[in-house]
């Protein structure tokens, strides 16, 4: 049996937005198809997305085979945490507009497209020229490739490039995890959390297929305790409408021993190493520029020939924009060999398994506040010893 559920980490899990999001409009759908021409100029890598759709009873789920020598890595990665959740606002360096997009916590590969959808309204309104974009990882790239699909020339400035970022270490399922505090978020940022997701949600979905790495996956949220029905995972979530297939099962429908409380719903999963080499393919497809280098403070930005600055840098926004609150939420998975046969998703608070075309991804592990990219062993241990429990104890 996985370990009982760390109450902290459930409720920002699964934190209960209030009623003021049932009012948040829907960004309007966005369509120009610019990429559409990149796309098929682009080169197919060498993902299969796996042919296996998803038919028989939950009965009879696969499981996965845990075992020490199936390891084939762990990787560290550090969430840009925000206990009043992700900023998206503007702001004026003399004659240089900055326009912030950081600090989605566990939850940046999921919103990216959304967030990158405000700014990008925020700031281009009016402006004529080319456009800078501070930072290579999913929220930086989404939001370049916004500009260019809006006629904007567009140079990334970046420390880190792809493989190197925090969002090609992210597990990649579709969903608001991790995200923030729920007991700090404002309605207003409610109402941009709900757009955010609204957007990027169906912006996946015209993504679908090998060339990004984008896949439907059944996902089983399991729990000892009954769902908060207006937390995230609940039946009156607020994202409940981007969660088809979504319904409860019995006892008998699942082979999850010793969970009383089982939810299905199906989501996206996106494979991030997949995913950011396509999209960096697209970004210089569309004649984006990439400049690698360390913007060390505000004077280096406004010495950047562009006027409009997107700052996505992720964590790095803290030191760059003196944002005490953004902090480092370590997180660690440990990859076992492929399974192709396993192809759906158990998350029990902070364990879960994703099943990636480049490996079984188990995890995880939060650590506020740890900088560190030093794997925990201890904990590496305890994770595989919780999750060879949970499997081996499927029922039969
Ligand atoms: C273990 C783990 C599992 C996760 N699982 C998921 C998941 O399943 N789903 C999900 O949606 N999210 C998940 N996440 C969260 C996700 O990885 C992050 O929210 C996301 O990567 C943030 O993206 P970003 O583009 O803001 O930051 P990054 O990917 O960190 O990119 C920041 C960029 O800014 C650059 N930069 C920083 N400072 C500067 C500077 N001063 N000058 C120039 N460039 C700078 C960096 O070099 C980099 O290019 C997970 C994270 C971890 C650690």
């Amino acid at each position: 049996m996985l370990q009982p559920i760390n109450r902290r980490h459930f409720l920002r899990h699964c934190g209960v937005l209030g009623a003021a999001l049932a009012g948040a409009s829907s960004l309007p759908w966005w369509s120009g198809c610019a990429s559409e021409r990149v796309r098929r100029a682009g080169v197919l890598r060498a993902y299969a997305a796996p042919d296996i759709s998803f038919t028989g009873s939950a009965r009879d789920l696969p499981p996965v085979h845990v075992a020490p020598e199936r390891e084939i890595r762990t990787v560290v990665g550090l969430r840009p945490y925000r206990p009043s959740g992700f900023v998206v606002r503007a702001e004026k360096l003399d004659d240089t507009l900055v326009v912030h997009n950081y600090g989605h916590g566990g939850s940046g590969i999921t919103l990216s497209w959304g967030t990158a959808k405000l700014a990008v309204d925020l700031g281009v309104s009016g402006h004529r020229g080319a456009v800078a974009v501070l930072g290579c990882g999913a929220v930086g790239l989404a939001n370049a490739r916004l500009l260019q699909e809006a006629g904007f020339e567009v140079t990334i400035y970046a420390k880190a490039m792809p493989p190197e970022t925090t969002s090609n270490v992210a597990g990649g399922q579709w969903f608001p995890a991790f995200l923030s505090d729920p007991t700090q978020r404002t309605d207003a940022f409610k109402a941009q959390l709900l757009a955010a997701a609204e957007y990027a949600y169906r912006r996946y979905q015209i993504m679908l297929g090998p060339r990004f790495g984008v896949r439907w996956m059944r996902n089983y949220y399991l729990n000892h305790q009954p769902f908060i029905e207006s937390g995230y995972a609940g039946a009156q979530s607020p994202f409940r409408a981007m969660m088809p297939e979504y319904r409860a099962l019995a006892p008998d429908e699942h082979p999850f021993t010793g969970y009383a409380f089982v939810r299905q719903f199906d989501t996206l999963l996106i494979e991030p190493p997949v995913y950011l080499a396509a999209m960096l393919d697209e970004f210089h497809l569309a004649g984006g520029r990439v400049v690698v280098r360390e913007l060390p403070d505000r004077a280096a930005i406004q010495a950047l020939p562009e006027k409009l600055v997107f700052n996505c840098t992720g964590l790095g926004a803290r030191a760059l924009f003196d944002d005490d609150e953004l902090m480092p939420v370590k997180g660690q998975l440990t990859f076992l060999l492929p399974q192709p046969e396993v192809q759906y998703a158990p998350i029990a608070g902070d364990l879960y398994m994703f099943p990636r075309s480049d490996g079984i991804l188990l995890g995880g592990t939060h650590e506020e506040g740890v900088w560190s990219l030093e794997p925990n062993l201890r904990r590496k241990a305890e994770l595989l010893a919780a999750h060879k429990a949970f499997f081996d104890g499927f029922r039969g």
